[in-house]
């Protein structure tokens, strides 16, 4: 290789070098990049194989860096998240999420819309508030939305996020547990914390082949049916999948195999294409 003649220490300085500009340079502009217009919502279906019907989406973040193009969520979240803009990033993305489903339902597409939700955002115990402007505001019916948490909540004050979430429930917004089985397992706080469904990761939904996996997923469909929660398998590619994921009881899939997460103007093209 080109670097042969330098040693791994003076490589591996250069690779956290960059990568540390790199993270200084999305940290210093995020600050701006709302205003500037440069963040935006793709869509990715949720499907029910039993009824064969679109049941909804989740809307999943995207940052059009004006520089280095499209930056993902897995990168620029973290960084959000220390630099405490998690607020107002989640506060315009639920607003923006909001505001298409309410458009969509104009049009008569009565989906739920599903929206990633920090845990960040359960500390300053602002998201209640947050939540009912963004209802008032976008006059949405508060069914159609549907607020994505993760396991890892469980490690701040359990009795303090259960309250946030009652609260957020009685609303009448949904909340799914979101990267169900990746966590420190919340299993033992299933019968506490409030919620209506699990989205089963993808981590456990692939290689279903392997029967301590089918083994697995049986034991949390046993249990999610007798707590009265819905299941929804994520990252969905491929027919078996599905098959083995029907067999195990399982019929919300969401995944590349039904779609990629999509731009607002691809969504139409992509309904035609399943009805026909
Ligand atoms: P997540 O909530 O678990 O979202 C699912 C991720 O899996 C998405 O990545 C999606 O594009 C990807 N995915 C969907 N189907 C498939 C599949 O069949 N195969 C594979 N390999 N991947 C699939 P994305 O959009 O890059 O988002 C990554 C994570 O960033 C999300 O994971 C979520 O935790 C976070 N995120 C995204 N948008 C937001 C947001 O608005 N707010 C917050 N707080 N977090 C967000
Ligand atoms: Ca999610
Ligand atoms: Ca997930
Ligand atoms: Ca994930």
């Amino acid at each position: 290789a080109k670097n042969s003649g330098k040693n791994q220490y003076q490589v591996y300085n250069e690779q956290t070098g960059n990568t540390e500009l790199r993270k200084m340079e999305l940290q210093k502009d995020m600050q701006w990049a709302i205003e500037a217009g440069q963040f935006y919502v793709v869509y990715q279906p949720k499907w029910n194989v039993q009824t064969n019907s679109l049941v909804g989406f989740e809307a999943l973040l995207r940052w059009n860096h004006p520089r280095l193009g499209v930056v993902s969520p897995g990168e620029f979240i973290p960084i959000a998240e220390e630099t405490g803009l998690i607020v107002s990033l989640t506060k315009w993305t639920l607003n923006e999420a909001c505001r298409q489903c309410k458009k969509w339902k104009s049009r008569g597409c009565v989906n739920p819309i599903s929206v990633n939700i920090s845990i960040r955002l359960f500390q300053t115990d602002t998201l209640i508030n947050f939540v009912k402007d963004v209802l008032e505001k976008t006059v949405l019916d508060p069914h159609l939305l549907e607020l994505e948490i993760t396991e890892s909540m469980v490690f701040l004050d359990i009795d303090d996020i259960i309250r946030q979430l009652h609260a957020i429930r009685s609303l009448g917004v949904k909340v799914s547990m979101d990267d169900f089985g990746t966590g420190y397992s919340s299993i033992g706080l299933l019968d506490r914390i409030p919620i209506d469904s699990l989205k089963l990761d993808r981590l456990f939904t692939n290689d279903l082949e392997t029967s301590s996996k089918r083994a697995i997923i049986n034991a949390i469909l046993l249990m999610a049916s007798d707590l009265n929660l819905d299941v929804i398998a994520e990252g969905v590619e491929s027919q078996e999948q599905i098959e083995s994921l029907t067999q195990l009881g399982c019929n919300i899939m969401q995944g590349y195999y039904y779609s990629k997460p999509m731009k607002v103007e691809e969504i139409d093209p992509w309904i035609k294409s399943r009805v026909l």
